[in-house]
């Protein structure tokens, strides 16, 4: 199956991943694919590799492939994950749009970014799902991984 995105530069966030075509809220975009590794200490690991990881638990992570690897973070984000490592769109997203995941959706360990996505939401800091409001979280529900559904 054709993936129905494509990767482009952002103005201010390096590569992102954008809808090749019309998606519609609860279409399958994607699927995060890679090598499982467990990892206890994330700051033993440079950010380049860091920046590779997708959390499928507490302390276990894909090193997840390209181009899903590139779909960047928002804090107003329209596409989240379902099961484990389905991208799924969380509303109607058109063509040319760029599509991003909130990172705390699949996160659980101790680690915080800055963020500078520039939503009118933006938290300025992020860090793991069990912080979130929980208007946020029931925002997030249905897009969230199972794993991390009761943390
Ligand atoms: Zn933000």
């Amino acid at each position: 199956m054709e993936k129905p995105i494509f990767v482009k530069r952002t103005p201010e966030k390096g590569l992102g991943i954008f809808a090749a075509r019309d998606i519609r809220k609860d279409e399958v975009i994607s699927q995060f694919t890679g090598p499982r590794v467990t990892i206890e200490n994330l700051d033993e690991f440079p950010p380049e590799v860091v920046d590779h990881l997708f959390n499928v638990g507490t302390d276990e992570y894909l090193v997840a492939r390209e181009p899903e690897v590139r779909t960047n973070h928002s804090c107003d984000p329209n596409a989240g994950i379902r099961g484990e490592t389905l991208l799924v769109a969380m509303c109607d997203i058109p063509k040319d749009e760029e599509i991003t995941f909130d990172y705390s959706m699949i996160m659980d360990d101790d680690w915080e970014m800055d963020c500078l996505c520039g939503s009118p939401l933006c938290r300025k800091r992020i860090g793991p799902y069990r912080n979130l409001p929980r208007e946020l979280k029931e925002r997030y529900r249905d897009y969230v991984p199972d794993w991390i559904r009761s943390r």
